[in-house]
C-alpha cells in the first residue's frame, strides 16, 4: 500500500492561450485562427446521431486539438455533449479554473495534480494495482471516481485481461473500504480509422469481457466507452454507454469520405496579411541557403507565419496558400516565423489577406493539404498551429 501523501499543489490558473484582439485598434493581426464554434455543435450533433443513444464525450485534449479547450468544451455541451475528455490532469483543472461544471475525465495519471483533481471532481483512470493504490492514496478530501482500463490490444494503457481479474478485485476492495469508486470501465480502439477492421469488433467483445467479470466480481460501473470518432462512424457506441469524439469534433475526416464529400465542418481557418513584396530577377536564390533559384523575373509576397506558428518546414517543397483568390506557392525554406510566396506578375499588395488552411470550400489549402505535404496526419498540423497565432471564434451562441 502507498503511503505517501502527495503534497497540496495550487491548482493552475486558466490562462487564456492569447491575449484578447486590441478592442481600440482595428488593424487586423498578422495571424490568425479563427475558430467557428457553429461547426463544433454541427460537429458534436452529427456525432449524437450516430452514437445510438450513448453519451458523448467531447475530447478537448491538446487545447481543444488547438482550437482552445474551454472554448470548445462550451460549444459542445451546449450541442449535446455530456462529458469532457482530457489527457493530463492539468489540462482538466484549467477547465475547472475556466468555470467547466460538467463531468471530466483525464486518463494521464498525473501525480503533482491528482489530488486537486480529486478534490475538484476530475475522474481519473487506473490501469493497474498500483495506479489504484496512489488514487486511494492520494489524500483529496472526496471520494475518487475511477474509470478502470482494461487493453483490449492497444497495448498503450489499460490492464491486460490476464491481470484484470487482480485489478478489479483490488478496486472492488477499495471500493468497499470507501476510498474510490468505480464509475466507468474503458479502452481505447487501435483501428477505429481503419474501414472495416476486424480488430474493432474484437476489441469490443474484449471489452464486453472485462465488464463482466467486473460486474462478477461485484462491480457496478455506471459507465463504459470504448469508440472515437472514427469507431463512432463505424460502430455506433460499439456496445458501450458512451462514445469519447475528438478529431470529428474539429471536422477531421479520419476516414475516408464518399463521393459526396465530408459531412463534418473543419473549425479552423487560419488566415495571415502579406507583410512585404520584392522583386527579384531570373536566377536568384531565395531564402536560407537559396532552396529555391528562380526560372523567372517574378515578385514575392512575405507572410508572417513560419514552422515556430505550426507550418511544418519539411512541407515547404510542396506548400502553397491563397492570396486574394488565387493559389501562390512557397518557395525557399519555411523559416521559423515567416515564409516567402511566389506572386508572379499578380496584383498582390502589402496587407492583403493570405488563406492558410481553410475548409477547402473556398480552394485554399486544407490540414489534410498541410499533412500530406508533410507526412502527417490533420491532427499534427490542427494541434501545431502555434500560440503567437491569435484566436478568434465565430458562431458563438453565447
Ligand atoms: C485522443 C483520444 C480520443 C479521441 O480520439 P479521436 O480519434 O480523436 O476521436 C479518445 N480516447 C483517447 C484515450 C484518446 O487519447
Amino acid at each position: 500500500m502507498v503511503t505517501t501523501v502527495l503534497p497540496a499543489v495550487r491548482a493552475p490558473r486558466a490562462e487564456p492561450p492569447f491575449l484578447p484582439h486590441p478592442a481600440s485598434d482595428p488593424a487586423p493581426e498578422l495571424a490568425e485562427a479563427r475558430i467557428d464554434l457553429a461547426a463544433i455543435a454541427a460537429n458534436t450533433r452529427w456525432f449524437r446521431d450516430r452514437a445510438e443513444g450513448a453519451a458523448l464525450m467531447a475530447v478537448v485534449k491538446a487545447d481543444g486539438f488547438g482550437h482552445g479547450a474551454a472554448l470548445v468544451a462550451q460549444a459542445s455541451l451546449d450541442a449535446g455533449a455530456a462529458w469532457l475528455g482530457v489527457a493530463r490532469l492539468r489540462e482538466g483543472l484549467a477547465l475547472r479554473a475556466a468555470g467547466v461544471a460538467a463531468p471530466v475525465l483525464g486518463w494521464l495519471l498525473e501525480p503533482a495534480w491528482l489530488r486537486d483533481s480529486v478534490d475538484r471532481r476530475i475522474d481519473v483512470s487506473a490501469s493497474s494495482v498500483e495506479d489504484l493504490d496512489r488514487i486511494a492514496a492520494c489524500g483529496a478530501a472526496r471520494r475518487a471516481e475511477v474509470h478502470l482500463k482494461l487493453d483490449t490490444g492497444m497495448h498503450r494503457a489499460g490492464a491486460t485481461l490476464a491481470e484484470w481479474p487482480a485489478v478489479v478485485a483490488h478496486a472492488a476492495r477499495l471500493e468497499r473500504r470507501g476510498r474510490l469508486h468505480v464509475r466507468a470501465i474503458w479502452s481505447h480502439l487501435s483501428h477505429g480509422d481503419v474501414p472495416g477492421d476486424p480488430q474493432t469488433g474484437l476489441q469490443a467483445a474484449t471489452l464486453a469481457t472485462g465488464v463482466e467479470i467486473a460486474r462478477s466480481i461485484g462491480l457496478r460501473p455506471e459507465v463504459t466507452h470504448l469508440a472515437n470518432s472514427g469507431g463512432v462512424i463505424q460502430a455506433g457506441a460499439a456496445g458501450c454507454s458512451m462514445v469519447r469524439v475528438g478529431a470529428g469534433l474539429y471536422g477531421i475526416d479520419v476516414l475516408p469520405v464518399g463521393p459526396g464529400g465530408s459531412r463534418l465542418r473543419p473549425a479552423m481557418r487560419v488566415t495571415a496579411r502579406v507583410v512585404g513584396l520584392r522583386s527579384v530577377g531570373a536566377g536568384e536564390g531565395i531564402g536560407y541557403g537559396h532552396a529555391t533559384i528562380t526560372r523567372r523575373a517574378t515578385r514575392l509576397a512575405l507572410v508572417p507565419m513560419g514552422y515556430a506558428d505550426g507550418l511544418p518546414r519539411v512541407a515547404g517543397p510542396h506548400a502553397w496558400m491563397r492570396v486574394g483568390e488565387v493559389p501562390a506557392p512557397v518557395v525557399g525554406r519555411i523559416s521559423m516565423d515567416q515564409v516567402i510566396l511566389d506572386v508572379g506578375d499578380r496584383p498582390v499588395r502589402v496587407g492583403d489577406p493570405v488563406t492558410v488552411l481553410g475548409d477547402g470550400a473556398d480552394g485554399a489549402p486544407t490540414a489534410a493539404d498541410w499533412a500530406r505535404w508533410s507526412g502527417t496526419i490533420p491532427h499534427e498540423i490542427l494541434t501545431g498551429i502555434g500560440g503567437r497565432v491569435i484566436r478568434r471564434t465565430t458562431g458563438g451562441t453565447r
